[in-house]
Parts: structure tokens; sequence; C-alpha cells
């Protein structure tokens, strides 16, 4: 259930600003293949019900698949357009162990190795939508340069290439970091870059970001955060939150004037852990 927007309780438990890490830059420059992670004709089907239901052969199956997924977050509520577009041309399936993949269009939370898994789609459209309602979205039409923390698989860097002008996405474990690049090897879509590191810490050399969207969840909110985010922009992460008692999604606004601040509903999310490893 969510709670009522309250003002401002600033600073957010603010952690002490750490040193920037090294600009160690694990670029993504991608060449295009065949089987890059993203279906144009998913674009298509989702606009003409009549192709859904005629679809045939494996791309179009798994675009129909995208469009019923696409159908039920419309119908949970997810009215962000562009939100939704990302989602029908994202190939999930590709992203997560060829066991799990008939499991990928569920609104389910799948594991990725390492402990950690990829957020259920519902949770991940609904952080994406919050973003796309900040000042600076609605004024640009699209997410300008954003931060993300935790890449784990990629696949919400994947849809967040498409509603940005460029992502970088930082990820702590090299295995998963190694697993994103390869998963979004072949991405065509807009100025991606992935880094191994502390996403704590953010990456200052390319501050500040419109919007930060953090995929685990911490005490507090990291001072570099608030360092890098530009006004207008929108923070969205999950928190730890005393008074809730777990964690929460935090929403938190820089406007001229200062922060604003949100937190709704309860969400569970992997730990916000630091260092890299
Ligand atoms: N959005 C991801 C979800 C990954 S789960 C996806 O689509 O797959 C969250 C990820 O955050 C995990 O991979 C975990 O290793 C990573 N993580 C946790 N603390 C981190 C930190 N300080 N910096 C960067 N990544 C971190």
């Amino acid at each position: 259930m969510n709670k009522p927007e309250r003002s401002a309780r600033f600073p957010l438990g603010l952690q002490h600003l750490q040193a920037a890490q090294p600009a160690r830059r694990a670029e993504l420059r991608p060449t295009l293949r065949p089987q890059a992670p993203v279906d144009h004709a998913a674009r298509e089907a989702t606009r003409d019900p009549s192709r859904r239901a005629s679809a045939s052969g494996l791309g179009l199956d798994s675009a129909t698949v995208r469009a019923r997924m696409v159908d039920r977050l419309r119908a949970d509520g997810v009215g962000c357009e562009p939100v939704l577009q990302a989602f029908a041309r994202v190939e999930r399936h590709r992203f997560v162990d060829s066991a799990l993949a008939t499991q990928a269009y569920e609104d389910t939370s799948l594991p990725i190795g390492l402990g950690q898994t990829i957020s259920k789609p519902s949770v991940v459209a609904r952080m994406l939508a919050l973003l796309y309602e900040s000042t600076l979205a609605r004024g640009a039409g699209n997410l300008g340069r954003v931060l993300e923390i935790g890449t784990g698989c990629g696949y919400q860097t994947a849809l967040l290439s498409l509603l940005s002008t460029s992502v970088l996405s930082i990820e702590r474990l090299r295995p998963l970091h190694d697993k994103a690049r390869s998963n979004l090897h072949g991405w065509r879509q807009g100025d991606m870059r992935l880094l191994h590191g502390d996403g704590r810490l953010g990456h200052a050399p390319w501050a500040p970001y419109q919007h930060i969207v953090a995929a685990a969840g911490g005490e507090s909110v990291p001072a570099a955060w608030l360092d890098q985010l530009a006004e207008g922009g929108r923070l969205v992460a999950p928190m730890f939150d005393e008074a809730a008692g777990g964690q929460v999604l935090l929403v938190l606004d820089r406007t001229a004037d200062g922060w604003r601040e949100r937190r709704i509903g309860a969400v569970h999310f992997v730990p916000l852990k630091s260092g890299r490893e």
C-alpha cells in the first residue's frame, strides 16, 4: 500500500562522500549481430492485435508473449507508453538462463547467478515509469543521461537504452558484469556503457545524470548519487525504511529549492554492497 507523500527529510542518513573510483571503463562497443536481443517486429505486433493472434515462428512467438506481458502491465496500471513499448521490444528470455526462458515473461523475479536476481517486470516497469514522470523527463520526452546501479544480467540496462540518450550501468560483481556485456553484445540502441565498480560511488566524470536508478537497496542514499543528480532530475532506489520495517521504493527529486522525497510501497531487492569483486 502506498504511503502519502511526505516532505523532505534531509540529509537522508548521508554516507561520507568517498573518493571517486578510478575511471576504469569497460566500454561496450557493440557490433551488429542477428541475435541482438531486441525484436523490431515486436513493436508492430503490440500495435496490431490481429498480428498477435496470427504470429508464428520463434521471433513473433516471443513478440506475442511479450505483448501479453505488456497488456498485463497496462492492466496493472502502468500507463507510461514509452516504457511499455520498451518492454515489448527487449527480449527478456535472452537475459536469463535457457532453463528459465519459459518463465521469462511471467511476472516473477528469476535467479541470474551469484545469489542475485533479475527483478520482476512489474517492479521494473513501475520504477521506469516513475523516472519518466520527473520534471526533466516530461520536458525532454526521454530520460536523458542515466546512471544505473546494479547491471545484473543487463535487462534493465537494455530497457533504459531505449528510453534515454545514454546509460552508464555499474555492476560490482565481475562475472555479472561480464554476463551483461555478453548479453548485450550486438545491442545497437543508444549510447550504453558498462562499468565494473562500486556503484555507491556513482561515476563523477560523466555527472550530472538526469536520472539515477538502483536495483539494490541500502540503508541510506550514498552521497555520490546526490552529488551526481542533475537539478530537475529524479532518483529511484529501494531503501531500508525503519518505520516500514523493510525496503520501500524511494523517489527523490532534485529541485531548484532542494529535495523532495517520497517513499512508495514495499519492495524486495538484493542488498546494495560496497566494493567490487
Ligand atoms: N537490473 C538488474 C537487476 C540485478 S540485481 C537486472 O536486470 O538483471 C542487483 C544487482 O546489483 C546485483 O547484480 C548486485 O551485484 C548489484 N549490486 C549490489 N551492490 C552494488 C554496488 N554497490 N554497485 C554495483 N552493483 C551492485
